[in-house]
């Protein structure tokens, strides 16, 4: 039974040059509800001469068509207004798909929305902003040496399954921003959202052909698309693994390219003594469980003070039991199922290690939920040591691992100072000198005092170490789709 008869656009078909096409492939992926495991949808699982040929659209796009070589950066600006304007009127409608599809809280999803918009009219807003520099001439030089910055070129998108509308905008909105053209893979499991975007692009009527185009499927299509000769810079997020084997590969291609790799997280928190123990329970335990912990930035390692160890864990479990899991279609829905079979078996593995490999102490939850789907109860383990599998590898899932209790700051920076990842952190204290001594020594991309998980679109997101390298969101996500060329004229010839 299909569950989205009114789409208004075919899923059966992808979105390349400008027009929806059949796929070469008689391949096809089932689009799953995590809430129930029911199939919604079946899409076609792009082969290498779909990805192809949307590589080629986009490089004549880039080359020859009129988004860069004819529009002012005011046109494109106001073409992504018009797309973000498009996007708010059938906002209803993706909510509910991406909801459906995902299994996610309505009430989150409304959040992604309202991120997704925004980020399309904040970087409409940089497109008649991009600027160079003038370099002063040497002493009685003739020579004028200035830059300018010009798009980065064809750009490959290859998305996590987590935040499918909202990370796409991410990555497109200051792309085509800078004047790239783009050609973007969704995660296998959440594809839905990303044709509702392309049908609505198209739907504007300010995009040329080949702009934008949107090829489906896995590691099979993902990998055609990095290898691609055409392509000037991909753009991935995903898990650990698959980002170096992206890396490696575009070492491979006949050109090198440029690549942002945005991967995976184990992000400590720090409870300090002097906070109030029960509100600070609340953001500890929505920062670890918002989107069912498939969150790349989920605070997972959690330091609480020996002095209010003792108080806190009471205060932990009380706000994890208090989550409303149930139809994510539910405005009171709180937390939502995990994304599939594989992601299920894996977090339940994760939480036997918890308990046999490990041996840490279960506060609550462990067990699967409401008997249907994908379901996972929020699941917080104590007295973890921090070197444990739980504390140290990233798990993907709605699991808290709070370690053993800690004396001193210095002692856990120490400790975090060889944390794999670096993606966030968050401190609550009320102590300034704690505070900067925390912010100042991490190597973090993103660091909450006293909040967790709050993000905007003006500001940069992006990993040290295995949590990969670029920039999201900010001017500098911008700026990472711009290359400066070097002009130096002598003005006396
Ligand atoms: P994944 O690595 O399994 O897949 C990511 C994407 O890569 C998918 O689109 C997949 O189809 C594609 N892919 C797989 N093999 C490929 C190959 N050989 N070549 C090219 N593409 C290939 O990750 P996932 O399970 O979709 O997402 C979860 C991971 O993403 C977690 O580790 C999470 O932390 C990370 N993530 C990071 C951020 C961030 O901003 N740092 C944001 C969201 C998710």
């Amino acid at each position: 039974m299909h569950a989205f008869s009114k789409l208004p656009f075919d899923e059966k078909l992808i979105y390349i040059n400008g027009r929806w096409t059949e796929s070469s492939s008689t391949q096809t992926t089932n689009v799953e509800n995590p809430d129930t495991a029911d199939i919604i949808a079946v899409v076609p699982e792009c082969t290498a001469g779909d990805l192809d040929q949307a590589v080629q659209a986009a490089y004549t796009a880039f080359h020859d068509g009129p988004w860069v070589n004819e529009f002012s950066g005011a046109q494109r600006r106001d073409a992504m207004l018009a797309l973000a304007d498009a996007i708010e009127k059938s906002r209803g409608e993706i909510e509910l798909i991406e909801s459906i599809n995902t299994g996610k809280p309505i009430t989150d999803v409304r959040g992604e929305l309202d991120d997704t918009i925004d980020l399309f009219r904040h970087f409409a807003g940089y497109a008649d902003k991009v600027e160079g520099r003038h370099i002063s001439a040497q002493n009685n030089s003739s020579l004028e040496g200035y830059t300018v910055k010009v798009p980065v070129g064809v750009v490959g998108f290859i998305n996590a399954f987590n935040y499918p509308i909202c990370l796409l905008a991410w990555k497109v909105a200051p792309a085509l921003a800078a004047g790239c053209t783009v050609v973007f893979k969704p995660g296998p499991q959440t594809p839905l959202t990303t044709q509702y975007f392309a049908h609505l692009l198209d739907s504007t009527n300010k995009f040329p052909p080949g702009v934008f185009n949107v090829v489906l499927g896995g590691a099979t299509v993902g990998q055609a698309l990095v290898d691609h000769d055409l392509i000037d810079k991909i753009g991935f997020t995903g898990s650990v693994a698959t980002g170096k084997h992206v890396i490696r590969s575009t070492a491979s291609t006949r050109n090198v390219r440029s690549t942002s790799v945005e991967l995976g997280g184990k992000s400590p928190g720090v409870v300090m003594p002097d906070v109030d123990l029960d509100k600070t329970a609340k953001l500890v335990v929505s920062g670890c469980m918002s989107n069912a912990g498939m969150n790349c930035n989920a605070l997972t390692r959690l330091w609480v003070h020996r002095s209010i160890y003792d108080d806190f864990i009471p205060c932990l479990k009380a706000a994890a039991e208090s989550l409303k899991l149930g139809t994510p279609q539910q405005n009171d829905t709180e937390m939502g199922p995990l994304i599939d079979h594989r992601q299920y078996q894996r977090v339940l593995e994760y939480i036997r290690i918890g308990k046999e490999e490990d041996k840490a102490s279960v506060l609550t939850g462990g067990e699967p939920a409401l008997g249907r789907g994908y379901w996972i109860q929020p699941t917080l383990f104590y007295n973890v040591d921090p070197k444990a599998r739980i504390a140290t590898e990233e798990i993907f899932g709605p699991v808290l691992s709070v370690l053993e209790p800690f004396d001193s700051l210095d002692e856990v920076i120490e400790i975090e100072r060889k944390n794999e990842f670096g993606l966030a952190a968050g401190i609550f204290s009320h102590n300034h000198q704690d505070i900067a001594k925390f912010t100042r020594k991490l190597r973090s991309g993103t660091i909450w005092v006293n909040n967790y998980n709050t993000l905007y679109s003006y500001l940069p997101f992006g990993g040290f170490r295995n949590s990969g390298f670029g920039r999201e969101l900010g001017y500098e996500s911008f700026d990472g789709y711009l290359v400066p060329k070097a002009i130096i004229d002598d003005v006396s010839f």
